[in-house]
């Protein structure tokens, strides 16, 4: 009998290919003709020279690694500072940065919440919430987007320990959570709230402190907050945000924490520099809002359906997952990169193109992104 393993693998991508959802990796150019309407760089700093020269000063000082997990080499001053600033920075006591976004949210998940607990998790939150519960061994209770009432009604169904999470920004649709109301239910129940600002950080609140210093929540008592430092602070990890006693909690049981590599010196020191330089410009903030606001105004005028972006994210309905990935490539070869969500991307089936507002975009950008999304519609736009 031949040794073949890996042959299902075959029909799997077979699968994929019949229903037209196959992906495939596409190195970026260094320097590119391209507009970029696809990535996480809110605010424009990823090549900022400040941040860039941030992270090589980093290096310089530090190396290219962290050397070892947190608790043995792999802590600098550098970690530290940046810690004390994010926290600071938002609002919170203190804070613990990751090697990612996707290991904070791991981190918090898992130390917070045990065999006895229960998580109530947002039906419409982002992948590493969802692998979070899962590894968490807590009993999970998945509630209808956006829906505090719904929140409340399943967390008292439980007497024990509990614990609420939502993105406060979705990455697909790039609506907003009720933070108000379910800060309210939470504080009703006993159960505390976490909150991954991957998609606030650097956009709302005061000049960019995040959602929950908009909604007025940050630092509360049973409040915590998750971060990547890979969007608006063009860098690369992740951060959780809370009261003193959660940040010590997670130093000693947190796995993602303890036995990860520390963040790299050049992302610690990217991110360090981008924070600086959005307290000295804060204006960024509110831009990159406004930007998103215009291109959804342009677009759903033109007859296109989207969703009103309460943050930097726009989406734009397709009628298909085929159309949505042709609609993608021929923008694309107009000159402009845009996001394509697909199933299973997004839960409901309904496929996307994801735009992403930019802070440092021109009128003549936003112009030439809006004319090239209507310009390769699939559907008529009047
Ligand atoms: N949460 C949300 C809402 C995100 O969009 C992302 C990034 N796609 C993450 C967490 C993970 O962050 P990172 O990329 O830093 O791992």
């Amino acid at each position: 009998m031949s040794y073949a393993p890996f042959d299902w693998l075959d029909d799997e991508a077979r699968r994929r290919a019949d229903a037209g959802l196959v992906r495939s990796l596409r190195p970026r150019p260094a320097e590119t003709e391209l507009l970029d309407l696809a990535s996480n760089d809110y605010l424009g700093l990823s090549r900022h020279p400040e941040v860039t020269a941030a992270a090589a000063e980093a290096v310089r000082t530090w190396g290219a690694g962290a050397t070892g997990s947190r608790l043995v080499t792999g802590s600098t001053a550098l970690h530290a500072e940046l810690e004390q600033e994010l926290a600071d920075f938002c609002g919170f006591e203190s804070a613990l940065v990751f090697s990612s976004g996707y290991a904070a949210n791991l981190a918090a998940l898992t130390a917070l919440t045990g065999r006895d607990s229960l998580i109530v998790s947002d039906a419409g939150n982002h992948a590493s919430i969802v692998d979070g519960c899962r590894l968490s061994r807590a009993a999970t209770a998945v509630v209808p987007h956006a829906d505090p009432e719904a929140v409340r009604k399943a967390l008292h169904s439980h007497g024990g320990r509990a614990l609420a999470v939502t993105d406060s920004v979705f990455s697909v649709d790039g609506d907003a959570a009720p933070l108000a109301g379910l800060a309210e239910v939470c504080r009703g129940a006993d159960a505390a709230l976490l909150v991954d600002d991957a998609h606030g950080l650097g956009v709302l609140g005061r000049g960019g402190r995040g959602a929950l210093e908009a909604a007025g929540l940050a630092g509360g008592e049973g409040v915590v907050a998750t971060l990547t430092l890979s969007k608006s602070l063009g860098s690369q990890g992740g951060a959780v945000l809370g009261p003193d006693r959660v940040i010590r909690h997670l130093v000693n049981a947190a796995r993602t924490f303890i036995f990860d590599t520390g963040l790299a010196p050049a992302s610690a020191g990217a991110a360090l520099g981008a924070l600086r330089l959005l307290r000295r410009e804060p204006e960024r903030a509110a831009r990159a809002g406004a930007v998103a606001v215009e291109l959804y105004a342009r677009l759903t005028e033109a007859g296109l359906t989207a969703v009103r972006p309460d943050a930097a994210v726009v989406s734009v309905r397709a009628p298909s997952a085929e159309s949505a990935v042709r609609w993608a490539a021929d923008c694309r070869t107009a000159g402009l990169a845009v996001g394509c969500f697909r199933p299973p991307s997004v839960p409901d089936g309904i496929s996307r193109l994801r735009l992403t507002a930019r802070a440092d975009l021109t009128r003549k950008q936003i112009s030439a992104a809006v004319g090239t999304v209507l310009a390769t519609a699939p559907l008529p736009v009047s």
